[in-house]
């Protein structure tokens, strides 16, 4: 494992890669809507990206072929955005992506209701933003990789759901997948001691029913193999002397948790 630690001055120019990733994800989110489809929403978040000055960092990874993940309702993550996959009222869709600025990487998700989606649907949101939340606050100095993973599986369990094992959250700056990998479970004061300089997407992926996942014929999609409903928050975090600070933000954002 080789941790890829930034200096303060990396981490401020980390920051218009986040920004930029936050704005894509922010407006898509605002056209997430029953009948329109996850390519229109990809086009949305790849127009925006470009219109920043950035490139997308999704498209083309690992011979990925959007700027978005679009991950719909039983769909954990890694959906191919399609004209033929269309938003139905009283869906969830996690949106997943990233922008590419001065050769540094932003990563963001988030997962949005279709129209008033139901109280339990709701629930999984909440909890799974709360869930990372907690693991953002445990980013920082004196703790360990441990003490994230714990903190986002407390909050998801303490609900009644599941954390995704299979799929985690990771280091990120010139990379979008930097060492180390970031699981959304684990035991308090274990594993890499978290020091200033390091620079992780945190991305809890919470369901509703059991853990277990199962990857889709087309090698991306991941889909609980319950069929139940999963959701999928993140953010990139710096880890500073002070402790964590959100890189995949706009100017002026307001942490609502
Ligand atoms: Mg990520």
């Amino acid at each position: 494992m080789h941790i890829i630690k930034k200096t303060p001055g990396e981490i401020e120019a980390m920051r218009e890669a986040g920004r930029v990733s936050a704005k894509a994800l922010r407006i898509v989110g605002e056209h997430v809507r029953a009948g329109v489809s996850t390519l229109e929403l990809d086009e949305i978040a790849e127009s925006v990206i470009r219109a920043e000055g950035g490139i997308p960092a999704f498209k083309g990874y690992g011979g990925f072929p959007g700027s978005i993940c679009a991950s719909i309702n039983e769909q954990i993550v890694h959906g191919i955005p399609s004209k033929k996959v269309v938003l139905r009222d009283g869906d969830i869709i996690s949106i997943d992506t990233g922008a590419i600025v001065d050769g540094w990487v932003g990563d963001n998700a988030w997962t949005y209701p279709v129209g008033s989606v139901s109280p339990q649907l709701k629930r999984l949101l909440e909890v799974t933003e709360k869930s990372m939340w907690a693991g953002i606050d445990a980013a920082r100095p004196g703790n360990k990789l441990g003490d994230i993973g714990h903190a986002v599986q407390s909050v998801a369990e303490a609900a009644g759901f599941s954390v995704v094992r299979e799929y985690v959250g990771h280091g990120i700056g010139r990379d979008m997948h930097e060492d180390p990998n970031v699981p959304n479970y684990g035991r308090p004061h274990t594993g890499v001691k978290l020091e200033p300089g390091m620079v992780l997407a945190i991305e809890p992926m919470v369901n509703m029913g059991r853990a277990a996942t199962r990857l889709m014929s087309d090698g991306w999609l991941v889909v609980t193999r319950d069929g139940k409903p999963s959701a999928h928050f993140e953010k990139t975090v710096a880890i500073t002397e002070t402790g964590p600070v959100l890189l995949t933000v706009e100017d002026g954002y307001r942490r609502p948790l």
